[in-house]
């Protein structure tokens, strides 16, 4: 039997008119409006529709969105200070910096400048050790909602085996964190690009994460009949969005895949609304 698809845009709609409505019983209670402030530095054009996204998605879910643009000559004290401004900028909830950012500029220390209570990304390490140890205040966009895809597709986590490919702070690890949590009870192991013969080790997933940034990396081969495959990776080839798993092949023996486009995408978007929802209230000492 083909795979059953893991339809990321329809549970992201569901967490988006969530976020919506718990936004206008914000505004009527309180007169307070959530608001995300985006920073873009030069113009990558994956960056560009992905800003674009975000602050379409914050417009529709009736949170206020801004986005400061500055050019690719930025230095890392013009940037500084903007960050500096929206940290004391009462108005605004989440703050957001849409990474790559150019290479002469140092994203870790622009990252951690952000006050820790507005990193809606949640990259700040503060809340990555609040995250690991199980009391998080925001959860990184992407693991979150791989996690919230799990969670509404009933798939069962405690005692399987999990497996992660990638450790990259913004995927991988934040990833495996969550699954190891407990309450969640996933076995993880983690693979990256010096793990020895990654196709055995992916074969004993029951969930396997695919976090890589390389093509159809995962072969239908590498699967064990019947695993929950959840693609994260987004890559254009020939002017198409690809995933990290060869998607046609994984369908004949996995049980549940997400698609590229269409799975985790839209789940990372969603969860950056909640996640500025989140902060909202809390500034506010609202929960
Ligand atoms: P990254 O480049 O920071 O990390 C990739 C990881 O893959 C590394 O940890 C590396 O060790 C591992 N890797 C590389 N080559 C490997 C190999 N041959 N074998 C095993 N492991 C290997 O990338 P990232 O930021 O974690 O993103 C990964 C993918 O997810 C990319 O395609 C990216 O575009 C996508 N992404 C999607 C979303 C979304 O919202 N869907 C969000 C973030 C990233």
């Amino acid at each position: 039997m083909p795979a059953q698809i893991i339809d990321g845009k329809a549970i992201a709609e569901t967490v988006r008119n969530q976020v919506a409505a718990e936004t206008q019983r914000l505004i009527r209670d309180t007169g307070i409006v959530p608001h995300l402030a985006a920073v873009l530095v030069g113009n990558d054009p994956a960056s560009e529709v992905y800003v674009r996204n975000k602050e379409r998605a914050c417009q529709k879910a009736g949170l206020r969105s801004t986005l400061h643009r500055l050019s690719t000559a930025t230095t890392q004290a013009d940037l500084l200070e903007l960050i500096a401004a929206l940290n004391h900028d009462m108005s605004v909830h989440g703050i957001l910096v849409q990474l790559p950012l150019p290479k002469h500029l140092d994203s870790t220390q622009i990252l951690d400048a952000i006050l820790p209570t507005k990193d809606v990304d949640a990259f700040h390490p503060e809340n990555t050790g609040l995250m690991l140890q199980g009391r998080p205040r925001f959860v990184p966009c992407t693991p979150a909602g791989v996690m919230k895809m799990l969670e509404v597709s009933k798939v069962p986590t405690a005692g399987r085996h999990a497996v992660v490919i990638g450790r990259s702070d913004i995927v991988g690890k934040p990833m495996a964190a969550l699954l190891v949590q407990k309450g969640i009870d996933a076995t993880v192991t983690i693979c990256h690009s010096r793990t020895a013969d990654i196709g055995a080790v992916c074969r004993t997933a029951d969930i396997l994460i695919a976090a890589v940034g390389i093509p159809e990396f995962v072969k239908g081969d590498m699967l064990k009949p019947g695993a929950v495959v959840i693609d994260v990776g987004i890559n254009r080839v020939n002017e198409r969005l690809v995933g990290d798993v060869d998607f046609v092949a994984a369908c004949a023996v996995a049980s549940a895949i997400t698609p590229v486009p269409g799975g985790v995408g839209p789940m990372t978007i969603a969860m950056l609304l909640l996640n500025t929802l989140k902060s909202a209230r809390m500034m506010h000492r609202l929960s």
